[in-house]
Parts: structure tokens; sequence; C-alpha cells
């Protein structure tokens, strides 16, 4: 029925890792990791792509941010450090039009 995959996997409807969720914002891994931990945290409610945010996503676009916050410290990584980047736009590289963050770990950013 929906057409946006994400929010098909945080309805349960297509499967997926899912190794975090809350009433806000689900967390799952990536189909294809580009480093040893790849995680991509999204919110719940569809918003497109980050120019389409409004004051009314702050909270939960900040909840991602402390979501990721926490699954670095489930990882072991919150010491070794890791990135967190969102991939917006045509010439941004973005692919899937519901905002999401990508959390990757375990590999030396360059
Ligand atoms: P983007 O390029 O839009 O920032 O990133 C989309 C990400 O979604 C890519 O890293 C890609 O590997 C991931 N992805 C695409 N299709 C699926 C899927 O069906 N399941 C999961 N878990 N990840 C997916
Ligand atoms: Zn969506």
């Amino acid at each position: 029925m929906n057409d946006c995959l994400f929010c098909r996997i945080v309805a349960r409807q297509s499967p997926s890792d899912i190794v975090y969720e809350d009433d806000a914002v689900v967390a799952f891994k990536d189909i294809y990791p580009k480093a040893p931990v790849h995680l991509l945290i999204v919110p719940r409610r569809h918003i497109a792509s980050l120019v389409d945010a409004t004051d009314e996503d702050a909270l939960v676009l900040g909840r991602c941010v402390v979501v990721a916050r926490r699954l670095a410290e489930d990882s072991g990584y919150a010491e070794k450090g890791f990135r967190l980047g969102v991939n917006t736009g045509p010439e941004g590289g973005q692919v899937v039009y519901h905002v999401h963050f990508h959390f990757t770990a375990g590999r030396k950013a360059r």
C-alpha cells in the first residue's frame, strides 16, 4: 500500500533487522553496509528529505541524534567514535526519500 520503503520497514510490512525502536524513532541495519557497523536511524513519521523538515520536525530529528549516541554505546563505539550523516537530495546522494541518519562505525573516517 505504502510506496515508501522506510515507512513499510517502520510498519514492519517489509523485513529488516531492527536494532532499536521507540514511539518516534526506529533504527535498523543497512542492507548494504558500507562500514563494519552501518545502521539507519529514521523518524517513524514520513519526512521525505531534510529540505522538507519544518519546526514541527525538530523534536523527532533531535531524537534521532540522541538515538545515535545510544546506538554508539550499545555497539561499543561511543569512545572510539562514529559518523552520522544525512544524504539530502539528488546531488547529496539521497536514494530513499524518507529522512534517515546513516550511523557508521568501525572504520577510520577519511
Ligand atoms: P541514501 O543513499 O538514500 O542516503 O541511503 C539509502 C540507504 O538505504 C543505502 O545505504 C541502502 O543500502 C539502504 N537500503 C536500500 N534498500 C534497503 C532495504 O530494503 N533495507 C535496508 N535495511 N536498507 C536499504
Ligand atoms: Zn516514508
